[in-house]
């Protein structure tokens, strides 16, 4: 189970190699994902908060990345975290989700971004739930839900 040190460790030397990675050019991407898709995980945008069902969705199923398909997170890992953003306290896999810093909006924070493509799918923040202590910060558009 990862924890915020393993994160900062993971910001600061370097991430896991993914188990396969999907490079695709930035019109290629377009024709793939709507217009605020691909805003939201090429461009690094955030959508607004409460923007989305899927804060208050929590029935059993899998989260995968809305570019490239890849598994991220379990539905028993998610949290209402009243943000307005989907949240969850851990990702599927040690190596599904890349950290770095970003110190844009004059803030210092933890980037997520898928291993596989390299979406940005929001932040992760040190004051989620016990046992991994971990807040993933995810925006809905980057994700799809589909059932096990
Ligand atoms: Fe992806």
């Amino acid at each position: 189970m990862l924890n915020w040190l393993n994160v900062l460790k993971f910001a600061n030397s370097g991430n896991p190699a993914p188990d396969q990675r999907v490079e695709k050019s930035d019109e290629e991407w377009k024709k793939l994902l709507t217009e605020e898709e691909f805003r939201i995980t090429r461009l690094k945008g955030t959508e607004r908060a409460f923007s989305s069902e899927m804060c208050s969705l929590f029935e059993p199923g899998l989260y995968v990345c809305a570019c490239c398909g890849t598994v991220l997170f379990d539905s028993a890992e998610k949290f209402e975290s009243g943000t307005g953003w989907p949240s969850f306290t851990q990702p599927i896999h040690e190596n599904s989700i890349s950290y770095h810093k970003d110190q844009g909006f004059g803030m210092y924070r933890i980037e997520t971004l898928c291993n596989t493509c390299d979406a940005h799918l929001g932040h992760v923040f040190q004051d989620g739930p016990p046992p991994s202590g971990l807040r993933y910060c995810m925006n809905a558009l980057a994700l799809k839900k589909v059932t096990k």
